[in-house]
């Protein structure tokens, strides 16, 4: 039986070492190995090494680095959506916004996700498995390669739900932060999960000062476990009670993200509701005009209507914005671009380089 390549991007700088000695190659090697896994290189662009290691990695191990399938990019505002290529017949989704303050990108924690959102195009994809943390890294620095930026900030907001890959995702934000390699401050970064409680309270104890950020979505728990399954087993007022100890415990504001969907939550009786909940929490509300999602029956509340709604916040004593939609023409809403590759593949249709519109 074939032995299986080892990612050299999964190692510790420890273990990369041990791996260099064990091939029989000087230790200064592992160190130009390690420099060109962090560009996201592959073995043919580690032009400092001598061909016959190059061609001997490759026959022992993989960089781990992602394959590009597809990328969309925004006429609008320079949006790109990156589909990547896992390998195993698997797809991702990153997505790298511009803002003033710099490059942020947002990654996919999972080969799509099991928490079943009814609003979600990565639900209705199921869920295949979760990445690790050196594959949530590798599309940072894929992302990175590709446009030759440096990215300042992460949104862990992609496909697939963090608190349900907790291990792999912390080991993700390590190395994200990790002065040797990327070197991005926690306070930049930010996680946002569905409701998982005990993923919370765990998070809660790591004392790392990044951002969190909880969907809400419904302020009624009927609703609520009706548009995200998840509510059935962490149900409202436990998830509050805990995201209050957060915020209390850590001192750090946390962000609620409520989708405005047309006659579903839109109604001052929702904004009401809100009110009474979080009035008197450290917290701020995110409202996003969702994007449509084929087959979800759901359309994006209208403008007035959304306005209407951040306004009764405010004046609820409730701080509140509303998102600026990013890559409005390329649909940037989680999960699709992924969706309709693995329907493709599915159908036996290519891939590779379809969806590029560059
Ligand atoms: S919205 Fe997030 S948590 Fe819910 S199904 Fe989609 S990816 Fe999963």
């Amino acid at each position: 039986m074939d032995t299986p390549l080892i990612n050299l991007s999964e190692l510790s700088p420890e273990a990369l070492a041990a791996f260099v000695k064990e091939l029989g190659l000087p230790a200064f090697r592992g160190k130009q190995i390690a420099g060109w896994l962090s560009q996201g290189a592959t073995f043919d662009e580690m032009t400092n090494l001598p061909l016959e290691t190059r061609k001997l990695l490759a026959t022992k191990a993989t960089t781990g680095a992602l394959r590009i399938a597809g990328k969309l990019q925004s006429a609008i505002d320079g949006t790109i959506k990156y589909l990547f290529d896992l390998g195993d017949g698997n797809f991702i989704e990153s997505v790298l916004m511009k803002y003033k303050y710099g490059y942020s990108v947002c990654v996919s924690t999972q080969a799509g996700c099991r928490m079943g959102c009814t609003f979600c195009a990565s639900a209705k994809a199921g869920f295949v498995r979760n990445l690790t943390g050196a594959e949530i890294l590798a599309q940072l620095r894929a992302i990175c390669k590709d446009q030759k930026i440096s990215i300042s900030h992460i949104v862990m907001m992609g496909v697939g739900e963090p608190l349900d890959n907790y291990e792999n995702v912390l080991d993700f934000i390590r190395m994200a932060h990790d002065p040797n390699g990327m070197n991005i401050s926690y306070r930049k970064m930010s996680l946002s999960t569905c409701g998982v409680v005990p993923g919370i309270e765990r998070l809660m104890e790591e004392n790392i000062p990044l951002t969190l950020s909880v969907s809400l979505h419904a302020p009624f728990q009927e609703q609520r476990a009706q548009m995200m399954p998840v509510a059935r087993k962490y149900k409202l007022d436990k998830l509050l009670e805990i995201c209050n100890t957060y915020t209390v415990r850590t001192g750090r504001r946390i962000t609620f993200e409520y989708a405005m969907i047309r006659d579903v939550n839109d109604s001052p009786k929702h904004a009401d509701e809100l009110i009474r909940l979080l009035g008197s929490m450290l917290c701020h509300v995110n409202l996003i005009p969702v994007n449509a999602v084929d087959g979800t029956g759901y359309h994006k509340a209208e403008r007035e209507r959304i306005d209407a709604f951040r306004k009764r916040l405010e004046d609820g004593g409730v701080a509140a914005t509303v998102r600026r939609a990013m890559g409005r023409d390329i649909e940037a809403a989680c999960g699709q671009l992924r969706r309709k590759a693995m329907e493709d593949r599915s159908e036996g249709k290519a891939t590779d380089g379809d969806l590029c519109k560059e």
